[in-house]
């Protein structure tokens, strides 16, 4: 229709988007998103979508809450803003650091406020440092990622992340970030065949030695943290054996690493516990967070700073480090009521004994799929691989494009779907019921089938 139009000439006439190829969106004009309700979302065109990846993997409650909304506007209208600094404190920052602390894991009672995930993991990077700094080891100052892990688009976020395409641009990453593989089955044996063998538990201990070894490289006594996602989200939902992180855990406890959580995806519900590392069984020194925070109402993000770091870290002086909107008013106020509302519904419980395992048989059904493999869920994330030659285990080459034109025909069936290479991923919101979980695998098979059928007849 006309405002359509009108809106995509203005888009990308004067819009500038993150991680958008800006000739491709030029040519097609950009999917305009006007409102949200549930699950669903609704563009100009009128078309109905089930939002598979809840917004950016943020809006967990879903859309239309009104409790958040009434959160906000409370706020708003009686204090719209005031800072955290210099000794001041606002209510709502101070509600919501008392909440966290009651429903992190125990070792953390304190937390440091951010708008977003790439600030947390910012604050990170320079709290390490600082820490190691005031114990006397200033030269611990390496920290230890992962490749393909994504930790943001800030210098350190994206320095920290293993995307090669983000540290190509910007000469990334800066100095003291140095990266180990990924524990992804799939793409290691590409490179390393003989492993094929290994059962899934064996391979979890092999890439967490991965670690062990890059430690040696570096020099135990240089290397200040490891940080991982508990399951590396864009990455492509790679979600680890579950003998990956204990053995992580206990290199790091081995080496007197600190052990850093990005909870920016798994945080807040969603693989059924309230964070990641419980799922994983890990006791991280701490723990970034964001969007599930607020469901993405309103930016805002963190970082929780374990008992022990914290006694370093404050025990003398002030640490230099914040930002405006650190503890933001409104931003917690709505944080406080997504919580709660969360508590109410018991939302992380029903996501790990309802509807987490409803989504497993119905998402893990689709193996069946002469496309797809390695088709796993994990609480409310999800993710498979599409072949293009399933009996023989041969995968696609770039240049097929085969996420793409998957990812076409989910939206184009009234389903967001994320294509990273040739995985496709899913992390819905955690209100989805029972018949929208069917209703999201049904249109995901009828993409598979579509592209299954573009593919025949391209060859
Ligand atoms: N860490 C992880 C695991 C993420 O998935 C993201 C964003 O997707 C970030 C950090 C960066 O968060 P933000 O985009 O809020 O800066």
């Amino acid at each position: 229709n006309t405002k359509t139009a009108a809106l995509q000439k203005l888009d990308s006439a004067h819009y500038l988007h993150p991680f958008t190829d800006h000739k491709d969106l030029a040519s097609k004009g950009a999917r305009i998103i006007t409102r949200g309700e549930g699950v669903y979302v609704w563009d100009t065109e009128g078309n109905k979508i089930l939002d598979g990846m809840s917004g950016l993997w943020c809006v967990n409650m879903g859309y239309g809450q009104t409790e958040l909304v009434e959160a906000a506007t409370q706020q708003m209208t009686v204090l719209p803003f005031y800072n955290s600094f210099f000794n001041t404190s606002v209510e709502p920052a101070i509600e919501l650091a008392a909440l966290l602390a009651e429903i992190t894991p125990p070792q953390f009672n304190h937390v440091f406020y951010s708008s977003s995930g790439s600030e947390s993991n910012d604050t990170i990077l320079r709290m390490v440092r600082r820490y190691w700094d005031i114990k006397g080891e200033k030269q611990r100052k390496t920290i230890i990622s992962r490749k393909n892990g994504y930790h943001g688009s800030t210098v350190a976020g994206a320095s920290l992340g293993g995307m090669t395409g983000m540290h190509e641009q910007g000469d990334l990453p800066i100095p003291g970030i140095v990266h180990i593989e990924q524990p992804y089955f799939r793409e290691v044996v590409k490179d390393h065949p003989e492993l094929k063998d290994l059962s899934e538990d064996e391979f979890g201990v092999l890439a967490a030695g991965w670690l062990e070894e890059k430690i040696l490289e570096v020099g135990a006594d240089k290397v200040a943290a490891f940080i991982g996602e508990p399951v590396q989200g864009a990455g492509g939902v790679i979600i680890p054996p579950k003998t990956y992180w204990p053995e992580i855990q206990r290199i790091c406890d081995k080496y007197g690493i600190l052990l850093i959580s990005d909870e920016v995806i798994c945080g807040f519900g969603r693989l059924g516990t309230w964070f990641g590392c419980e799922t994983m069984g890990t006791k991280p020194d701490f723990m970034t967070f964001a969007k599930g925070v607020t469901s993405g109402y309103i930016p805002l993000g963190g970082a929780m700073v374990s008992d022990r770091v914290v006694d370093v870290l404050y025990q003398d002086g002030d640490f230099n480090h914040g930002y405006t909107y650190s503890g933001h008013p409104v931003a917690c106020a709505v944080a406080v009521a997504n919580i709660k509302l969360m508590q109410k519904l018991d939302l992380v419980n029903r996501v790990k004994n309802d509807t987490g395992p409803y989504l497993k048989q119905a998402f893990e059904s689709l193996n069946d799929h002469p496309l797809v493999a390695d088709a796993k869920t994990e609480g409310m994330v999800a993710g498979l691989v599409m072949l293009k030659d399933k009996a023989n285990n041969t995968p696609f080459d770039d240049d097929d494009n085969v996420g793409m034109i998957c990812r076409g025909h989910c939206f184009d069936n009234g389903l967001v779907m994320r294509a990273v290479g040739d995985r496709m991923i899913i992390a819905p919101p955690l209100v989805i019921s029972h018949a929208e979980i069917d209703e999201l695998v049904r249109l995901a098979r009828l993409a598979l089938d579509a592209t299954w059928a573009d593919l025949k007849a391209k060859n």
